[in-house]
């Protein structure tokens, strides 16, 4: 592996970087969307892909070119760059997606890598073998095996400063998708596709997606850098971003466009339901949808490929955005929304908090409290954490009114805050103990600051705990320890409110 990929900035696993292409001399920031140009069907040319849209790398099929009567020779002679006229790097695909649908292509993996390098391309690809979702553990196994076999085979040869890809197979069995990505890594691939996720993205089946990411990671040096091949929908960028991953590609926008389909960050409309366009895009401001719809096939796809584009790129740098605040969980969550499947996604994230944690900054802006999956963030976890460090007396009151008004005596006094629960006053204007929560809060949140609680009595078995509360919910207070002494706090009815402290 070479030294080409750096992490600036964290937020949980979500990460921004840059991809150092030295072939091409240029420098992508990541996470990145590369669409897909099909070199004998270009829906927008790849010129204005860099200038009207910013993208500063694609990828286009090798193997295409390869077999093409009217390509290759030119592809040969004027290189790539020339050849589409784009100004940033180029990633090729190999033909193993033609071998996924057709069974068996023509060229070796040697062949093909050669080609790649020959025809100019920045970061080449073996061809790797797709195995398909939910193919026995050991065909998956024995295909893993032989697309390693390729990636080593093209790791020997001297291709110059083209980068290589090290495709990251094994169906639906996360240990042979870990131990594919850990010898990919070994055998000095540069850049690592999670491979054959499409019919899994096609099948909406999100929490698969993430069970496959999360084990290639584990694979993969913390510094990989990872692309979800074939994730291209607009709609899965920031649950993607949020797994870890740098690299995504776009088909999507133009094969959707030929289909009359129009995508959001929410999913994907037909153009036939649409009244409105609900975007600010050129390609939107210029059309209505009745508008649209009359104009010939060619011109409706190219239309619907630049908003579908335009989305894409938007919520691209949405995503770059939210990891700088610090707040792509929450940008995750709402994304989540948009389809019960995706949610299925965050809320396997959400089962691999050590992955999410590892690398999350300690200290953000504000939490938001904006769903019940907030509770299973990895900053609440991590306060748990910190209580079983902290510092406690013989005696100590959580929660309860916060002046001396009450009966703590001689006790420390605690606030306590859903879903963090215990806190020292010392910390309560620390990240991120200040979060903005809802008054009406869930059962998840009140379950979660029990957790603390019993975090906290667990880690201190000397020390006396009582917890005011002020009306938790009984699976909340199920989650208590029997040795804490739990009193409902008397608010009178028409106490002002305090909040939960
Ligand atoms: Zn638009």
């Amino acid at each position: 592996m070479r030294d080409v990929f750096e992490v600036r900035r964290y937020d949980g696993a979500g990460r921004l970087g840059e991809l150092e292409v030295p072939r091409a001399g240029v420098t992508v920031e990541t996470p990145a969307l590369l669409p897909v140009v099909n070199p004998h069907v270009q829906t927008v040319p790849p010129r204005r892909l860099a200038e009207d849209f910013g993208a500063e790398i694609l990828i286009t099929n090798s193997y295409v070119l390869h077999g093409s009567g009217d390509l290759r020779e030119p592809a040969l002679e004027q290189g790539l760059h020339d050849l589409l006229d784009f100004p940033g790097a180029i990633m090729t695909d190999s033909g193993s997606f033609q071998l996924a649908e057709y069974g068996e292509i023509d060229v070796t993996t040697e062949e093909i890598v050669r080609f790649q390098h020959d025809i100019g391309s920045d970061i080449g690809t073996p061809v790797d073998i797709p195995t398909q979702p939910d193919a026995d553990r050991e065909q998956a196994s024995r295909e893993q095996s032989s697309t390693q076999e390729r990636i080593e085979r093209a790791a020997g040869m001297d291709v110059g400063d083209m980068l290589l890809t090290g495709p990251v197979q094994g169906g639906t069995h996360p240990e042979i998708r870990e131990r594919a990505a850990r010898e990919a890594a070994d055998s000095g691939a540069d850049v690592f596709p999670v491979g054959a996720v499409v019919p899994l993205l096609n099948d909406y089946r999100y929490g698969d997606v993430v069970e496959v990411v999360v084990a290639a990671k584990r694979g993969l040096p913390e510094a990989a850098p990872v692309h979800l091949f074939g994730a291209g929908h607009p709609m899965t960028f920031a649950l993607a971003a949020a797994m870890g991953c740098d690299l995504f590609d776009s088909a999507a926008y133009a094969l959707y466009a030929r289909d009359d389909r129009y995508l959001t960050v929410r999913g994907t409309d037909r153009l036939d339901d649409l009244e409105y366009f609900p975007c600010a895009c050129p390609a939107c401001g210029e059309w209505t949808p009745a508008a649209l719809r009359e104009r010939p096939e060619r011109e409706r796809g190219e239309v619907l490929a630049e908003h579908n584009l335009h989305v894409s790129f938007a919520e691209i740098r949405r995503v770059k955005g939210a990891i700088r605040e610090g707040n792509l969980l929450e940008l995750v969550e709402a994304r989540a929304r948009g389809h019960p499947t995706l949610l299925d996604g965050y809320r396997a994230l959400l089962e691999h908090p050590d992955t999410l944690e590892a690398t999350d900054p300690v200290s953000k802006g504000t939490f938001f409290h904006l769903s019940t999956e907030s509770a299973r963030r990895p900053e609440v976890r991590r306060h748990h954490d910190r209580l079983a460090r902290l510092e406690v007396g013989d005696e100590v009151v959580v929660g309860g009114p916060s002046g001396d008004d009450g009966d703590g005596g001689e006790s420390e006094r605690w606030l306590c805050r859903p879903p963090f629960g215990p806190l020292p006053p010392a910390l309560k204007d620390a990240y991120p103990l200040t979060a903005e929560v809802p008054e009406r809060l869930e059962p998840q949140a009140y379950e979660a600051a029990a957790e603390g609680v019993a975090r906290l009595a667990e880690t201190n078995p000397d020390t006396a705990v009582r917890l005011v509360h002020d009306g938790w919910p009984e699976s909340a207070l199920d989650v208590v320890p029997d040795d804490v002494t739990v009193e409902r706090r008397d608010t009178g009815g028409d106490a002002p409110k305090e909040g939960n402290e």
